[in-house]
């Protein structure tokens, strides 16, 4: 713990310094690396990549001197992950609050999320189901914090039959979100698998997705069945989960361009490995976790199913709550084990795709000059151990070094740090 502390303290002198060095004119910092993944699908070897203030400005392999020999890992750009809730804790009872969390605690524990969030290679996540977001993502945007770029929903649209209300308070609502900082709107269309009716009218839905255009929002639905045709019809950005859709309606996405975040595991082995925590919290009664259970080999049916749609564009969203916060790199794994989707695939979902999903393909996603210096390293090749992402060795994030410790077997430096 003594040692963790210090590793810390260490970390974070290194980043307060090269945020230090920001304010001056921009220092010239250059990566070696002899595998890089740009982001896009492309392997790189024997290059460097040279950062000024918070962007690459070149990827040239003559630059010198280098500042950090990531040679023998594998370099890529920041994962992103488009779906978290990032504020999601278990409380000092342990049990899990969800978006409850109002407390002190809760607001460390929300700070906590975002550090080892970051710390396992993810340095954008998009965040989408607490007001609670809103500090959290300025106060790391302005560096007062460290943590992930986050884009948030704010408060979500829960559909809720009529009572959701008519189109017209149903664009107030998107309009409300808007002016309370969201960077998009989340809707409820559906409650599960298991109750996967339509919870909102077509013309419900297509007011909400109709209104966040206007306003300039993306729209991600959380849909399963029926509601994914529908979301997809109203012109909705993205369909979070989607299970029960039938090819038909996948196709229909393809035409329309509709993003699609299934998740292969994660999320349901969370539940599963947290039971105690989760249990007897709204949601969670005994008899929910036979079924989390069983609907693991559902989900893995279904992304099997759109993995075999061609061009359906398939985004990599954890949905990372309290318990697995940090541990988002895992749904890639089960993504590649469990489901059998090509490891580059997967890598390029977090990466170039998911910035493309969040309209920042300019900013983030790949290894190139102009973009922001998102970039981390692995201990190990991702793309023949997919086991790989869980070992992140180095993350930069806007310039900033967060984390650089030599590989497993070489030092004792190692960080342990828990999510809340
Ligand atoms: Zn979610």
């Amino acid at each position: 713990m003594r040692t963790a502390s210090i590793i810390l303290c260490l970390v974070l002198l290194d980043s307060l310094a090269l945020a230090q060095q920001q304010a001056t004119p921009p220092k010239r910092i250059v990566i070696a690396a002899s595998t890089l993944l740009d982001g896009q699908g492309h392997v790189l070897h024997n290059t460097r990549i040279v950062v000024e203030g918070s962007k690459m400005v070149a990827i040239d392999p003559k630059a010198g001197p280098v500042d950090y020999d990531l040679t023998g890992l594998t370099v890529l750009p920041g994962w992103i992950d488009c779906h978290v809730h990032i504020t999601w804790s278990f409380g000092p009872d342990g049990k899990n609050t969800g978006a409850a969390g109002t407390t002190q605690q809760a607001a460390y524990a929300a700070a906590s999320n975002a550090w080892v969030t970051l710390l396992a290679g993810f340095t954008t996540v998009q965040s989408v189901g607490s007001p609670a977001d809103i500090p959290l993502r300025d106060a790391i945007a302005s560096g007062q914090l460290p943590g992930p770029r986050i884009l948030s929903a704010v408060e979500p649209l829960m559909g809720r039959g009529e009572q959701t209300g008519t189109p017209d308070e149903i664009r107030a609502f998107v309009r409300k979100q808007k002016e309370a900082g969201a960077d998009l709107i989340k809707i409820f269309a559906a409650g599960s698998v298991r109750r996967s009716d339509p919870l909102l009218s077509p013309e419900q839905l297509n007011a909400a997705c109709d209104e966040a255009r206007k306003q300039g929002l993306r729209t991600l639905v959380h849909a399963y069945k029926d509601a994914v045709r529908e979301a997809t019809v109203a012109g909705c950005t993205e369909v979070e989960h989607g299970a029960l859709a039938t090819d038909d309606d996948l196709k229909l996405m393809v035409q329309k361009g509709t993003w699609l975040d299934p998740q292969a595991g994660l999320v349901m082995e969370n539940y599963l490995q947290n039971k105690e925590k989760f249990l007897g919290t709204p949601g969670f009664p005994e008899e929910a976790f036979p079924v989390i259970k069983e609907m693991i080999p559902l989900f893995h049916q279904f992304m099997k199913q759109a993995l075999k749609i061609q061009g359906l564009k398939i985004v990599f969203g954890s949905d990372a709550l309290a318990g697995s916060h940090g541990r988002n790199a895992e749904e890639l794994i089960d993504r590649v084990r469990d489901v059998g989707m090509d490891p580059m695939a997967a890598l390029v979902s977090a990466n170039s795709l998911a910035a493309q999903s969040l309209g920042m393909e300019n900013q983030i996603g790949s290894i190139a000059p102009g973009l922001q210096a998102d970039i981390i390293a692995l201990d190990g090749d991702p793309l023949h151990d997919i086991t790989a992402v869980r070992r992140v060795s180095f993350v930069m994030k806007g310039g900033v070094v967060y984390k650089h410790v030599r590989p497993s077997g070489h030092t004792p430096l190692k960080f342990k740090i828990k999510s809340g």
